[in-house]
């Protein structure tokens, strides 16, 4: 896949305020936040939507939660509570093509995330 805006965050070609980095995946502020805390978990390897995801990613995405989770423990909102969600292709509402976990948090979150009706 072609690169997209969050490898170059990744090479550091754009700044970002990046807030955990580890050899697998790097954690940053989102630049238009929806929640008083919205920050993505991202692979360093740059899959493109959910519906790449492979077999031997397993153990990757799985360790982009448990790098979610921490932080949110660190950051002292694991017990109120958040969200942590990937968007897919356009009715998912994706529009970075680099596979990106969502985690918002610091209020009362609603759901369901849409208004209009089905
Ligand atoms: P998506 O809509 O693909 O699920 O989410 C993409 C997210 O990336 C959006 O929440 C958007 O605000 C964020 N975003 C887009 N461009 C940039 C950027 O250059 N820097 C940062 N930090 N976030 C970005």
């Amino acid at each position: 896949m072609s690169d997209t805006l969050f490898t170059k965050i990744i090479n550091r070609e754009i700044p970002a305020e990046i807030i955990y980095e580890d050899e697998l995946s790097l954690a940053f502020k989102d630049i238009n936040p929806q929640a008083p805390v919205h920050f993505l978990v991202i692979p360093k390897k740059p899959i493109a939507t959910i519906n790449d995801i492979e077999s031997e990613d397993r153990e990757l995405i799985g360790h982009l939660y448990l790098v979610a989770g921490t932080l949110a423990s660190e950051m002292g909102f694991a017990e109120d509570g958040y969200r942590a969600v990937m968007n897919c292709n356009p009715h998912g509402g994706q529009t970075v093509y680099h596979l990106h976990l969502h985690v918002l948090a610091g209020k009362p979150l609603g759901w369901p995330p849409y208004q209009d009706k089905l």
